[in-house]
């Protein structure tokens, strides 16, 4: 028996070992072996099995023996490894990538991360004998106590009865060596969920809407969209969408994105299905996620609620796949392999039998658009499930009328209106540090990153420069380094100095500041967040990270500080990001019985975009953007993919870029070539950057292409050069 095993060494090409005898019946597919390699020792999944001629397969060399199976039970299904396999193959990936990007770091060293710990159990055996006092057995009033105790309690662990019970180890000790106990080591689950208290739910009573998108769901034959407003209602339909599908013994898979990976969305699963609930997230350490992810693969776990990753859960029996806020660019991943997991949740559902859900209050046009030519069916929710009202909207143009601050006069009047009556106000402004850069009064030039060509932005809090593409950070130069000039001063606005003019104009009020930068520590994010609901603070300031997710019941303000940001982003899906941020924001306010208020600031007051997401009409600025794209013969009417090459050396990626532009427009297949041109985002770390896009009706003639390009010229080790395709970025 031969055995064809993916080694993590991104050579994309599966090695072929000999089976020992003795492992023929336990091996396989999807399990992990330790196999030899050169002269070392590695990891490696089984890709494939077969009963093979083994010399003719090693030909003159004789083929190396597998060492042992590091788990007998498989990571993989063979559904799994069906997908996986598509995945390398769309997304043009080694294998070896997917399966890695597949199954988190920390399960991949079995036994490294396995807790055990003391269990105690009470022991009939000699108790009763010993209680009644014959000889050395007798327990001792203390210990009968413990005894009793342990009796009631049905037995626990160790630390956690000395703890309760006010004792030590000694004393269950004791008790074992009297026959009265049990003690042993078993292994310990960390349960992230443990840390808060989980308070029980139970499912609401669906109104007449609800009822009949559960039951669409429920009997689909496709995936459905699920088109609804913020607060319809969508994640109680999850719920019990879910729920009938644990009836049947089967699991779920709940992905919703990073940002939003909140304690207050995972709350809402665990208190409906308790201990079946399993979060995969990257807060999680090493062991928490070890254990997570074995009680997902063990069936203890049934519903797993993560991030893009959780798509590949080893869930049993998988009944249903949720992706929550569909539209999010966080699912596309941006490395090798470049997969979007609404795509591959898609493709799971179709290959292993389960219902497929994408909510969203503001969907992808991609989605939008394959449930107008009926690849999905669609259930769309126009009401707020909670009995309140669409807040209403505002739009004040800051080239109006003399506007120069940070607030215009009408967001300042209704803040304060708030901090009358004791509500509280959500503030948004998608750029964090104190301001954006730092500018030059005499030449006009911007402190730059010599690594990237692009400014710097100041942070107040450490007093220093950084860079927002690399990290790197300087200290506050003196001079303008283009013209030596020491009149330097601020442009722009980030969270930090919003905080600090609020501040000066309501000296009372309560602010919360949450970005990246006050987000750091491991549950700062949940302090905050936890904070603002027990209405310590009146305002919260932040980035997208507010945007989405949350729900406040006192919050009846939001206010957009700059509405502008992300549609003068160089992208074609600047008009779509900017309707769905503008959307989800305003989602925040009204929540509850209280009527809410949207006041969004920005220069672009005519602008469609801006325009439709002040009447809330999704399906307007829907219509008006499917026309443009479709004229500009763009997304989702055709696939995007973009070729990227970087190096050092300017010169290099530039023609590398133009060699494949000119190769590529040559090739058979219809597409639509570019030009090498600059990325948006011209240098980075060091790097320069240039990119060719290609447009197509169909992916497979450019992944071919491709594929034939970089086989037959690949490009010199100084170049990097990957595809992604459908890219969501292009900068
Ligand atoms: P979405 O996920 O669409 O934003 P949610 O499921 O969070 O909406 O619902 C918004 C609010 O309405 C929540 O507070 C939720 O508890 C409440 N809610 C949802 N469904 C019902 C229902 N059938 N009856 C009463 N309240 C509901
Ligand atoms: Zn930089
Ligand atoms: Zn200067």
């Amino acid at each position: 028996m031969l055995a064809k095993v993916a080694i993590d060494l991104a050579l994309d090409r599966l090695f072929t070992y000999e089976v020992p005898q003795e492992l023929e019946k336990k091996l396989a597919v999807g399990q992990l072996l330790s196999v030899p390699f050169g002269s070392r020792v590695v990891r490696g999944f089984v890709m494939e099995l077969e009963t093979g001629d083994q010399e003719s397969e090693a030909g003159n060399y004789k083929l190396k023996k597998i060492i042992s199976i590091v788990d007998e039970v498989p990571f993989f299904s063979e559904r799994l490894l069906d997908i996986v396999r598509r995945i390398a193959q769309w997304t043009v990936s080694p294998v070896e990538s997917v399966l890695k990007a597949a199954v988190p770091a920390a399960v991949l060293k079995p036994g490294a991360h396995e807790k055990t710990q003391l269990y105690v159990d009470p022991a009939d055996g000699k108790a009763g004998a010993a209680k009644k006092g014959d000889g050395l057995d007798v327990l001792t009033r203390r210990q009968a106590w413990v005894y009793e105790n342990l009796v009631r309690l049905g037995g626990g662990w160790m630390h956690q009865l000395c703890a309760e019970l006010g004792t030590t180890a000694t004393i269950f000790r004791e008790l074992e060596r009297k026959g009265c106990a049990k003690i042993e080591e078993r292994q310990r689950f960390r349960a992230p969920l443990a840390r808060r208290q989980v308070v029980p739910s139970k499912a609401l009573a669906l109104n007449p809407g609800q009822v009949e998108a559960l039951e669409k769901i429920l009997k689909a034959e496709k995936p459905v969209l699920l088109h609804g407003i913020t607060g319809s209602g969508k994640t109680e339909i999850y719920l019990q969408a879910i729920a009938r599908k644990l009836e049947e013994g089967r699991g779920a898979i709940v992905m919703v994105p990073e940002i939003a990976l909140t304690p207050q969305t995972v709350q809402r699963f665990a208190s409906r299905f308790g201990d079946k609930v399993a979060v995969l997230h990257s807060a999680l350490s090493d062991g928490e996620r070890y254990d997570e992810w074995h009680r997902i693969r063990s069936g203890k776990a049934l519903v797993v609620v993560g991030p893009r990753s959780a798509v590949f859960a080893p869930v049993k029996d998988l009944g249903i796949i949720i992706v929550d806020e569909e539209h999010e660019g966080s699912y596309k991943q941006e490395d090798t392999p470049r997969y979007n997991a609404r795509d591959v949740a898609v493709l799971r559902g179709k290959i292993e039998g389960a219902l497929v859900v994408l909510g969203s209050a503001t969907p992808s046009l991609e989605s939008y658009r394959n449930a107008q030519t009926g690849k999905y069916s669609c259930v769309t929710l126009t009401e707020r499930a909670g009995g309140g009202t669409l807040p209403a909207v505002r739009l004040v143009d800051m080239d109006d009328g003399g506007e120069t601050g940070i607030y215009s006069q009408e967001l300042l009047a209704a803040i304060a209106k708030r901090l009358d009556r004791g509500e509280q106000t959500i503030l948004f402004l998608n750029r964090r540090g104190y301001s954006r850069s730092l500018t030059c009064e005499s030449c006009g030039g911007t402190v730059d990153c010599d690594s990237c060509d692009t400014p710097y932005t100041y942070h107040r809090a450490d007093n220093c420069l950084r860079c927002h593409l690399c990290g790197g950070w300087r200290e506050l130069p003196r001079r303008c380094p283009h013209c030596g000039s020491d009149r330097l001063s601020y442009r722009g606005i980030g969270t930090q100095r919003a905080e600090i003019a609020l501040q000066k104009c309501f000296r009372r009020a309560r602010i919360l500041r949450m970005d990246a930068d006050s987000t750091r520590g491991k549950n700062s994010h949940d302090d905050i967040l936890g904070a603002f609901r027990r209405h310590e603070a009146d305002i919260l300031l932040g980035t997208q990270m507010i945007a989405k997710g949350l729900d406040f019941p006192n919050v009846t303000l939001v206010g957009v500080l700059n509405a502008d940001q992300s549609l003068n982003m160089p992208d074609f899906r600047a008009a779509e990001r900017t309707f769905q941020l503008l959307a989800q924001v305003s989602g925040r306010a009204g929540r509850s019985r209280l009527p809410g208020e949207v006041v969004i600031q920005t220069r672009n007051a005519s602008n469609p975009a801006i325009k439709a997401a002040c009447a809330c009409d999704y399906v307007g600025f829907a219509a008006g953007e499917l026309a443009d794209r479709r004229e500009a013969g763009l997304p989702p009417w055709t696939h995007l993919s973009v070729i990227r090459f970087k190096s050092r050396d300017r010169e290099l990626a530039e023609r590398w870029a133009r060699f494949y532009s000119e190769m590529l427009a040559k090739a058979p297949g219809k597409m639509r070539v570019s030009d090498a041109m600059p990325s948006a985002i011209e240098k980075q770390e060091g790097y320069f950057r240039y990119q060719v896009v290609i447009t197509s009706e169909l992916i497979s003639p450019v992944v071919s292409a491709y594929r034939q390009a970089a086989a037959q010229c690949p490009p010199p080790k100084a170049v990097k050069m990957a595809i992604d395709i459908d890219a969501h970025n292009i900068v």
